[in-house]
């Protein structure tokens, strides 16, 4: 097998400038999508396309997926027709998905028994990440499989942090995402309870940037409009971080909390606020407009 053989499963909004970077980065990259116009977009940036999974991994030395949620990656890899079951002994198994950790482990686990490697490996960093080739991958799994994915995850980001074993890297990615959660939702109200009092919410965020409440949501991606000229924000909430996509993370970790008998109150709050925006028809909008919850 060749390490530069590399079958890209699942490319959306993440998968596709993934799988081209990888490609640009000098591997023979095979992509596949259930998607008709996902693998149309894959075609036209020049990527190698299969007709399906299975023929998307034949001869490949790694396999990349990048699905949506936990029952996308059981379904593709495990049962009888699952991927696993198609693979060589030794090829190596990325899922770049978020998932629920009990899914990963479930995933890993089959992998080994298999004779193959696999490490859990969601990413930080947005679209605009996955196109600039700056992700951060957040890794669960042995130390040895992570080695041989280093120069697969090179080519596609920039920061790799091992958490151990298998399903560790999708417990911290939702440990990220549900502090980024409530913290995005806080820094709405204290704007609107700012604005409320008559304050200018730019200088109330130029002032909090440089003092203690400070944030990637008073920095980056701050919710209330016209504070920075290029936050979703300014553009009616469009491009950034799904609600929806907050929303099923902040779901997976309260599921991982009473899996771990851990306690999560602002986080379980934080998924219902999450909740309340979709009702409210903001699921589809980026995930700080759930500062409409308390500005109508
Ligand atoms: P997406 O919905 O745009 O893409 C998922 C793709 O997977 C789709 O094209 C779908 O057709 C395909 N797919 C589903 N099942 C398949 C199968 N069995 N075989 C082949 N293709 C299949 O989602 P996305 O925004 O690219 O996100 C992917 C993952 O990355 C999610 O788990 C998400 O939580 C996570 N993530 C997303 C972002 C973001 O900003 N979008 C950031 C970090 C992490």
């Amino acid at each position: 097998m060749n390490p530069h053989d590399i079958a890209f499963i699942g490319l959306g909004n993440m998968g596709l400038p993934m799988a081209a970077n990888l490609a640009k980065a000098g591997h023979a990259v095979t992509a596949f999508d259930l998607s008709a116009e996902a693998v149309g977009q894959a075609r036209s940036q020049g990527l190698r396309v299969a007709a399906s999974a299975v023929e998307a991994v034949e001869g490949a030395a790694v396999v990349v997926s990048m699905l949506p949620a936990s029952r996308h990656v059981e379904s593709l890899f495990l049962g009888e027709t699952g991927l696993l079951g198609k693979l060589a002994a030794g090829t190596l198994v990325i899922d770049c998905s978020t998932i629920a950790p009990a899914s990963a482990k479930k995933v890993e686990e089959a992998a080994t028994v298999r004779g193959l490697h696999m490490i859990d490996a969601p990413v930080s960093g947005g679209t605009a990440g996955a196109v600039a080739g700056t992700l951060t991958f957040i890794v669960g799994g042995e130390a040895a499989a992570l080695e041989l994915a280093r120069p697969v995850l090179q080519g596609m980001g920039k920061n790799i942090f091992h958490m151990g074993a298998a399903g560790s890297g999708q417990v911290a990615k939702l440990c990220n995402n549900m502090a980024l959660g409530v913290i995005m939702a806080v820094t709405g109200e204290a704007l609107a309870l700012g604005a409320a009092h008559g304050l200018d919410a730019k200088v109330l965020s130029q002032m909090m940037g440089v003092s203690t409440g400070r944030s990637w949501a008073t920095e980056v991606c701050n919710p209330w409009p016209g504070v920075l000229e290029n936050a979703p924000a300014s553009r009616g909430y469009t491009g950034g971080f799904g609600s929806d996509l907050m929303l099923k993370d902040l779901g997976l970790a309260v599921e991982a909390a009473m899996a771990s008998g851990a306690t999560i109150p602002l986080g379980e709050l934080a998924r219902n606020l999450y909740a309340m925006n979709k009702q409210a028809g903001r699921g589809g909008l980026d995930f700080s407009s759930v500062v409409k919850l308390v500005t109508g």
